[in-house]
């Protein structure tokens, strides 16, 4: 049996080499100020993917939700041998939180009737594992989150096994299936030299039109619309014409997008630097705890 699975991949800042203002003042990611990359647990999402591919058979899409320049990373995954990129992209889904993230992802899976969808176990920015699972409840399937092994896949069964912090458990169960995939569960390979040479020039229609503009500041607008058809239609003649949704495409309920859709409020954001005066040996046994308590309580840090 062949596997339609979707891979759903998110860039982000690289926090490990953070720069300038990290944060706006209205508590969202200023992502302009910061070095992009592919999250990268949903590499190992995707390398897992892959290997389903190359031994069951079958295809895989991988979809982003973000700004245009996310799809640099879709390229990065026709690279590693993904055979299908899809860009969701619309101002409408600005200021998203998981809730919104997850419902405006859902209508773009539901369109490909997937077997498998693969999701990272976590995002290193938002960080909150959210999107997975909220993901798989919206599409109504089951869903397996921090995978680390596949073990078998046999016609509509799939069995698992999942870290389970001081264990694993084994989980069996029918497709279809969403699974969160963790660090652990391969090694992702690299790009391909000939895929890159192949998929170099993939774009995504918001990307033509930007490079026209650059290209062309003095033509007016009937001239510039009529070169990015042009362009556009000569990539997908050529394979190399990325797929981008918008909300209108997927039927999305403006409602649930965006900031109406976005039950989540920052309403503070505060960085909390440690130094070494700060910190304090508790006994690590009952009063020692008790004791600690009594102090966050005293200091309203908890209560
Ligand atoms: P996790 O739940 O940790 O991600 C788990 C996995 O889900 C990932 O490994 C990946 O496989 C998948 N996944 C997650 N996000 C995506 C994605 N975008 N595309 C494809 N797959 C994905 N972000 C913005 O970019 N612009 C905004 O304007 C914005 N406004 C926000 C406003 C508020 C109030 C809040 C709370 C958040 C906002 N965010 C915004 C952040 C955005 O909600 C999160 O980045 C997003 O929902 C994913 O959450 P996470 O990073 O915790 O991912």
């Amino acid at each position: 049996m062949a596997y339609n699975c979707v891979v759903l991949i998110k860039q982000v800042p690289d926090t490990k080499r953070i720069t300038g203002q990290a944060m706006n003042d209205d508590g969202t990611v200023n992502r302009s100020a910061l070095p992009a990359i592919f999250n990268p647990e949903d590499l190992n999402a995707l390398e897992l993917a892959l290997q389903i591919k190359e031994n069951f058979g079958g295809n895989v899409t991988v979809i982003t939700m973000g700004l245009p320049a996310a799809a640099s990373i879709l390229r990065d995954s026709l690279f590693r041998g993904a055979d299908e990129a899809i860009l969701l992209t619309d101002q409408k889904c600005a200021a998203s939180d998981t809730l919104a993230t997850s419902y405006i992802i859902s209508c773009a899976v539901k369109k490909l009737d997937p077997d498998i969808v693969l999701c990272g176990r976590q995002a290193i920015d938002g960080d909150t594992a959210q999107v997975g699972p909220q993901l798989a409840e919206k599409l109504g399937i089951t869903q397996i989150t921090y995978v680390e092994e596949l073990i078998e896949l046999n016609g509509k069964t799939i069995t698992v096994r999942r870290n389970i912090g001081n264990g694993f458990q084994k989980v069996r169960t029918e497709l279809p299936v969403l699974l969160t995939v963790t660090s652990e569960a391969n090694d992702p390979r690299v790009a391909a030299a000939k895929k890159m040479m192949k998929y170099k020039n993939a774009l995504a229609p918001i990307e033509v039109g930007q490079r026209i503009k650059a290209q062309n500041p003095d033509a007016d607008g009937p001239t510039t619309k009529d070169l990015i058809e042009h362009k556009c239609s000569t990539l997908d003649q050529k394979k190399l014409l990325i797929k981008q949704w918008g909300l209108d495409f997927l039927d999305a309920d403006l409602n649930w997008c965006g900031r109406s859709g976005s039950p989540t409020k920052v309403h503070r954001i505060q960085s909390v630097v440690l130094t070494a005066k700060e910190s304090k040996d508790i006994e690590p046994n009952d009063r020692g705890i008790s004791d600690m308590i009594h102090e966050l309580i005293e200091d309203k840090t908890i209560s």
